[in-house]
């Protein structure tokens, strides 16, 4: 579909294929709506923004400038955890640690597709919390979600000292090197940069995640990470220095970039 096409079946709240029989007609609030619209996106607002709406999954989500809009390489990470946590075939309920919920995308999409979890869902930022929260419940499943509004590295650290355990950890953490901010097309520019920014090197959220990801996993469990491009050495060299992880294994996207990465601390473990 076209832009112009997704704004008109957003006004009028139609699909496709209604578009040809409405046969362009709309009434002059519409097409101030639509005029609109044109406009906010002339001025480089990114189209999911002005529609309120992105498709993740089959499953349509609020979006706006809250939070990162969730992008279709993601859809690998979550194919590939749901596989993997069905694999497990465990009949207690999963606990599953989601580090950066941002829209929640990721925690509903697990959830709409596997009976037996619950997600405690992180974010430093309130804002993405309460997005989160909204596409929670317009599906359902905000009663198997423990949402927490915390840094990232002090609730690692806190549950490491406190012993409380996860079976598996996903994340699609910030990564684009702080540097290169600038040079992201003006859309993209326009997402929350506390969503983005990867540090220096844009591996920030990576070592921390590595680091104490080990010591609050079920023995059987796994961590589950999206990266960025080229990412996959650097993020390989940080596992290699925490011998806890015996399998990593990266997953390519649709273009042949690795994309996901996947590590478990058991050596029996075959993907
Ligand atoms: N995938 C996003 C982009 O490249 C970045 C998301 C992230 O930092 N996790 O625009």
């Amino acid at each position: 579909m076209t832009e112009n096409d997704l704004m008109l079946t957003s006004i009028l709240d139609c699909r496709r294929v209604d578009l040809a029989l409405n046969k362009g007609y709309l009434t002059s609030s519409q097409k101030l709506k639509c005029d609109l619209m044109k406009a906010r996106r002339a001025e480089g607002e990114p189209l999911q923004y002005i529609l309120g709406q992105c498709d993740f999954m089959g499953t349509a989500l609020s979006v706006d400038q809250r939070a990162l809009i969730p992008r279709p390489e993601t859809e690998i990470l979550v194919d590939l955890a749901i596989e993997k946590i069905k694999s497990m075939r465990e009949e207690k309920t999963l606990n599953v640690l989601d580090l950066g919920v941002g829209s929640g995308n990721i925690t509903i999409a697990l959830l709409k597709n596997i009976v037996n979890i619950t997600i405690t869902a992180l974010d430093i930022s309130d804002d993405a919390l309460a997005l989160a929260k909204e596409n929670a419940s317009a599906n359902y499943v905000e009663q198997k979600i423990q949402f927490s509004c915390r840094d990232m590295l002090a609730y690692l650290k806190d549950s490491a000292h406190s012993g409380k355990m996860f079976d598996v950890i996903v994340s699609n953490p910030p990564y684009i090197p702080a540097g290169l901010i600038h040079e992201l097309p003006e859309d993209v520019r326009r997402e929350p940069r506390i969503a983005l920014d990867g540090g220096e090197d844009g591996l920030r959220f990576y070592r921390t995640i590595i680091e104490y990801g080990w010591q609050i996993l079920d023995p059987k469990g796994f961590l589950i990470m999206e990266i960025g491009d080229g990412q996959h050495d650097a993020i390989e060299s940080i596992f290699a220095r925490y011998p806890r992880y015996a399998v990593i294994h990266f997953y390519k996207d649709y273009v042949g970039t690795k994309r996901v990465v996947i590590a478990r601390m058991d050596a029996q473990w075959k993907n």
